[in-house]
């Protein structure tokens, strides 16, 4: 138990102490790093604490899953959360518990590439069908729902890179009518800006490598719902299947979402400032933010999250050869894959990320550059774009 009333504390105190337990021992304030595989009972079946071997349970991965469940849920005692070595892990890990063969899951015609792979490329051969629709259009999604059952609705938003948004609590209206299961990869905006379980989801998914970690040191991923049967699944799965996270990664995660709050106000700060420079910009020819007036998406994103998150993505006027260009002459942005973390990253995402996709119907427009704006101060964001859209 932690000492702290997790109803009625604000989200950065849950942040700091959810999970967070004095250590009964030495009264070490910041709880340690339990690194053993495994745990001697007293006797024969008798643990002491529950905990007999890692990959089932740990106690820092315990300490992290209460401060998951903490954030997402705003109660760790009702949410449960499970965390995994990476955020793909995660999402297999819920869709093996719970999904069956011969479901099917209409996925977000722009989710992130890898769980578009996972889908198509691992768990289709294991006849998990899966359709592709545009999550942003709430006819479509009902005329796929209405096609045929379908197990679950699997929703980014906003979506990685083109930053489309979906009404969360309409599609978990739509969801409930047709009995599916909602699940919202919550990665890009994180619990502090948008809680998709009290807009009505059942499930949100995370990669923890991004914004919950956020110093871009650690890969993971987490599962979080307040459905109790699916938690049994899917902690049945992180044990049986065993893609759970080790101790270090665990603690990395903990340790990063103390601050998530105070980074995510710079994070969006940074990217608002970001987001207009590049509007004003004479080479661009569209930004894709949720936070600029004239983003498609704007009310409902001003309706269901908190903040417009730290994410830009830029399309440029001069074709395909000056956005590589542009791509790689930035100096305080760094061309790399991923995202979420202190640092700006930037991606082209044709040739990066979203390679995977190149062919299909979640390919991504080939003068488009996608941001994760740093937390490093703004003037030097915007001169470091400013000296690379030189080349334009
Ligand atoms: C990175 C990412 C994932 C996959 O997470 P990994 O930790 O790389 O396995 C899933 N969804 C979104 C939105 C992501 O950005």
């Amino acid at each position: 138990m932690t000492f702290i009333d997790k109803h009625n504390s604000g989200f950065n105190t849950r942040a700091i102490h959810s999970g967070q337990d004095l250590d009964p021992v030495y009264g070490a304030v910041v709880p340690p790093i339990h690194l053993s595989s495994t745990y001697a009972p007293e006797a024969i079946g008798k643990l002491r604490k529950g905990y007999d071997y890692g990959r089932g349970t740990n106690p820092t991965r315990d300490a992290l899953q209460n401060q998951i469940a903490a954030l997402e849920t705003g109660n760790a005692e009702t949410g449960f959360a499970y965390t995994f070595s990476s955020g793909l892990a995660a999402e297999t890990a819920l869709l093996m518990a719970a999904c069956e063969p011969g479901d099917r899951v209409i996925v977000g015609n722009d989710v992130y590439g890898g769980t578009y792979r996972l889908l198509d490329k691992v768990l289709r051969p294991w006849k998990l069908e899966h359709q592709v629709v545009d999550m942003s259009n709430l006819d479509q999604v009902r005329d796929a729902l209405s096609a045929g059952k379908a197990r679950m609705l699997w929703v980014e938003t906003p979506t990685n890179p083109m930053m489309h948004v979906a009404d969360i609590a309409a599609l978990a209206e739509l969801a409930r009518e047709f009995d599916a299961l909602l699940v919202v990869d919550n990665t890009f905006a994180t619990p502090y800006l948008q809680l998709p379980l009290q807009l009505g989801a059942d499930v949100v998914v995370h990669s923890t490598t991004k914004y919950m970690g956020g110093h871009s040191d650690t890969i993971g991923g987490a599962v979080v719902t307040e459905n109790e049967e699916i938690a049994q699944a899917v902690n049945f799965q992180q044990f049986a299947a065993g893609a759970s996270n080790s101790p270090l990664d665990s603690y990395l995660v903990t340790r990063g979402l103390k601050t998530l709050g105070v980074r995510m106000d710079r994070h969006v700060s940074n990217a608002t400032a970001i987001a207009h420079w590049l509007s004003d910009h004479p080479g661009v020819e569209a930004v894709h933010y949720p936070g600029l007036e004239n983003h498609p998406g704007h009310e409902i994103a001003k309706k269901q999250m908190s903040g417009f998150g730290g994410m830009v993505s830029v399309q440029f006027k001069a074709g395909v050869e000056a956005t590589r260009k542009v791509a790689e002459s930035t100096h305080v942005f760094r061309l790399a894959e991923s995202l979420g973390g202190v640092e700006s990253l930037l991606n082209y995402p044709t040739a990066m990320t979203h390679a995977s996709v190149a062919d299909t119907e979640l390919a991504v427009p080939e003068n488009l550059i996608r941001l994760s704006v740093g937390i490093e101060d703004a003037d030097d964001l915007i001169g470091d774009l400013d000296q690379a859209l030189k080349s334009l």
